[in-house]
């Protein structure tokens, strides 16, 4: 390890999440692995042909760049389709690669028809629709709009998918909510069918969507959190295990995330360690210096509280999480040397650090400690 730490990736729990999830939706519902952000912190270039493997054949990504990427890194000829932003520039590349990408304007359609006609080529379009989360969607005018210009442009427009995003499904107290969106979603279904606009796929799920509510998985769910071992909240989890024996959490983190320890120290009783004043020490301690902080997605909020594993023994952090460094009391820690592993996500010994001790402390979502992990920490796939 030449950097300050590293990132391991299981690939038996990534075959473990994407047969859970496929053997829970169904084979007739194909998953379309998301991978924005990153892979939710995991890596694109190692979680896509790990997914592959294991038969995924569709990706989303929030911006062109992130397909690319995907693309760059595919053995298959999968379909890849972006849920976000795409620039004016970008545009005319986008139909180039074949990406598939969602319409949420006219004005989208518009250009990319534009562009379409001077390549010859079709663009592969998936409508978006406002249903209640207010985000993006195409609102009812806006669809009138979008029709004509389908209409008009035929030869030149693939209507791949007719989707909307879920505003909270992971959640019971959204199930109002999310009732209507269904409702709404599937008045434009067959408002369009009556116009004789018939998508290949239908989509409205993520995670929790396709899990909580059946009736929102139609031909095609978006899966992220849950292919890298995580349940969009507890919830969640309950709602799936309530009724079973077996109360086990059927997923498996994909992640790993390891340091080394840097320094060790002594401090007599009564000193301060670090910045400021948060940590008085009450007897004699030792402490070892891990070199990862905020810089590295390691949140500020679990300063005198986070834990990391050394020699299999749970470590709390004590005093404020540094830019690039975190001091941890091994007092009670027999023989702790510069080099020795430092476990910040994962396993040790009988101990485990899971992503739920940093939400527990934060206020962050599990989906937000992956995301802040920094793109250069060196991946690497393991068994
Ligand atoms: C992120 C995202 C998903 C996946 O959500 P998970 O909860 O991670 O499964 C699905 N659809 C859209 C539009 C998204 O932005």
């Amino acid at each position: 390890m030449r950097g300050t730490s590293n990132i391991l990736l299981s690939k038996n729990a990534v075959e473990t999440n994407v047969n859970f999830v496929r053997q829970k939706i169904g084979s007739d519902i194909r998953i379309s692995a998301v991978v924005k952000a990153n892979a939710y912190g995991h890596g694109i270039e190692h979680m896509v042909p790990l997914f592959e493997q294991n038969g995924i054949d569709h990706f989303s990504v929030f911006d062109y760049t992130e397909a690319m990427r995907v693309r760059l890194v595919t053995k298959s000829n999968c379909d890849i389709m972006i849920m976000g932003w795409i620039s004016d520039e970008d545009i005319r590349d986008t139909l180039v690669q074949g990406f598939e990408f969602f319409v949420f304007n006219p004005k989208r359609l518009k250009l990319a028809v534009n562009h379409a006609k001077e390549l010859q080529c079709k663009a592969k379009v998936h409508l978006e629709i406002e249903t209640g989360m207010n985000r993006v969607g195409l609102l009812k005018e806006e669809i009138e709009e979008v029709v004509e210009i389908i209409q008009e442009n035929k030869k030149h427009i693939e209507i791949k998918g007719l989707c909307t995003h879920l505003a909270g499904p992971e959640s019971i107290s959204n199930y109002k909510r999310i009732i209507r969106q269904l409702k709404k979603y599937n008045a434009v279904l067959s408002n369009m069918k009556s116009l004789s606009i018939v998508p290949d796929y239908r989509h409205a799920a993520c995670s929790a969507g396709a899990f909580n509510y059946s009736k929102a998985r139609f031909d095609l769910v978006r899966i992220g959190i849950m292919l890298y071992g995580f349940w969009p909240s507890n919830e969640s989890l309950i709602l799936y295990v309530q009724n079973r024996k077996d109360k086990s959490d059927p997923l498996k983190r994909v992640i790993t995330w390891k340091s080394k320890v840097m320094s060790v120290n002594h401090i007599g009783e009564g000193e301060f360690v670090g910045y400021g004043v948060s940590y008085l020490t009450q007897r004699d301690i030792s402490t070892a210096i891990i070199p990862i902080g905020y810089s590295m997605g390691y949140n500020r909020s679990l300063s005198n509280k986070g834990r990391i594993l050394i020699h299999g023994h749970s470590c709390d952090i004590i005093g404020v999480i540094n830019m690039n460094m975190i001091i941890a009391n091994i007092t009670d820690v027999p023989d702790v040397k510069i080099g020795d592993e430092v476990v910040i996500i994962g396993n040790q010994g009988d101990q485990e650090i899971k992503v739920s001790a940093f939400t527990n402390y934060s206020d962050e979502l599990n989906y937000e400690v992956l995301a802040h992990l920094p793109e250069n920490i060196k991946r690497e796939v393991v068994n």
